[in-house]
């Protein structure tokens, strides 16, 4: 390894500063070198936006790079650090995860010094821009083949006041959906490591497919509603319609409402997310390809609920999530 990870440039200079996250380079590839904007107006919340960890989620880097350009202006107090694309080299492969390494960076938290390009990245972010914030965004979205509603996500945690400051802070978003989403693979995930340390990390989640100018309009006023709420901008909260629905709720998914596909084949949706389904009903169609004996299953809802995200005509495997099913938060 040659250098140490480092920024280019103070994050204490006042008003708007700009540079790079250095990222060593390494046995597996050169250095790297992320664009960061700082923009400090003194006292007041540190924030950390991070986008572009999953490589094929290109709303969280266009909506980062947005932010940059009213934030100066708008904002009040306090400073954002905003790196809009924490993974270059999935982004630029339009990659899940690290081409180079065929690492996810959200499981490779805290990361490692001298590991592989994946590992050096969430090292760096680690060590120099976390210490630098209070509250973290990172910007997801649900990647091309699903559905979900704009959302603004957090994973269950055992600090109970953590968890109600995050769900607070989820909420103020005022997206569509604010989720508490149990997971199975949590271990190495930004949010983990942030928690770990007391802090508040809220991931947004934009809706699957592609890239949408409607979408991005709602996900950026979450984002703005979040700031407000923060106290880091003034102005009042908005709340845009998707899909003429002009509310938001909050919900939780658990393990057991990841539905799963009973074969090999290309899933059918048959119903929309935020459809309310009752035990029973038909949820999709799986269609096995590679037989010309194999029927189509259905795949129905096992109890009442939300439907809270459906993959959208994807080829899927034996056993893989084609929906998630989930209910109205109760606390
Ligand atoms: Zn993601």
């Amino acid at each position: 390894m040659s250098d140490a990870s480092h920024l280019t440039f103070d994050l204490a200079k006042p008003g708007v500063s700009r540079g790079h996250l250095v990222v060593p380079r390494g046995a597996d590839c050169e250095a790297l070198s992320l664009p960061v904007y700082c923009l400090n107006k003194g006292e007041g919340p540190r924030l950390l936006i991070t986008g572009g960890c999953h490589g094929d989620e290109l709303e969280g880097p266009i909506v980062a790079r947005r932010l940059v350009e009213w934030l100066p202006e708008a904002q009040t107090c306090g400073r954002i650090i905003i790196v809009p694309v924490l993974n270059p080299p999935a982004v630029q492969a339009w990659s899940r995860n690290t081409p180079v390494d065929g690492l996810n960076l959200n499981r490779v938290f805290p990361g490692c010094a001298d590991g592989s390009v994946t590992e050096r990245i969430a090292d760096a972010v680690s060590r120099l821009l976390l210490p630098m914030a209070d509250t973290v965004f990172d910007l997801h979205s649900f990647g091309p083949t699903w559905d979900l509603p704009p959302a603004s996500a957090t994973h269950p945690i055992a600090d109970p006041d953590l968890m109600a400051k995050t769900i607070r802070m989820a909420e103020a978003f005022k997206l569509p959906i604010t989720l508490v989403w149990e997971h199975s693979d949590t271990p190495g995930m930004f949010d983990v490591l942030v928690q770990s340390q007391g802090k508040v990390f809220v991931c947004a989640e934009l809706g699957g497919g592609t890239v949408s100018a409607k979408a991005l309009a709602i996900y950026e006023a979450g984002v703005r509603n979040a700031l407000i709420a923060l106290g880091l901008v003034e102005g009042k909260a908005e709340c845009l319609s998707f899909r003429e629905q002009k509310y938001s709720q909050t919900l939780e998914t658990l393990l057991s409402d990841e539905l799963k596909s009973p074969a090999r084949g290309i899933f059918e949706p048959r119903c929309s997310v935020l459809d309310e389904v009752e035990q029973g009903d038909l949820i999709g169609k799986l269609h096995p390809m590679e037989s010309v004996s194999a029927g189509s299953i259905d795949v129905r809802a096992p109890t009442t609920s939300t439907v809270c995200a459906i993959r959208s005509g994807a080829h899927v495997d034996a056993d893989e999530v084609v929906a998630f099913l989930a209910r109205p938060l109760k606390l």
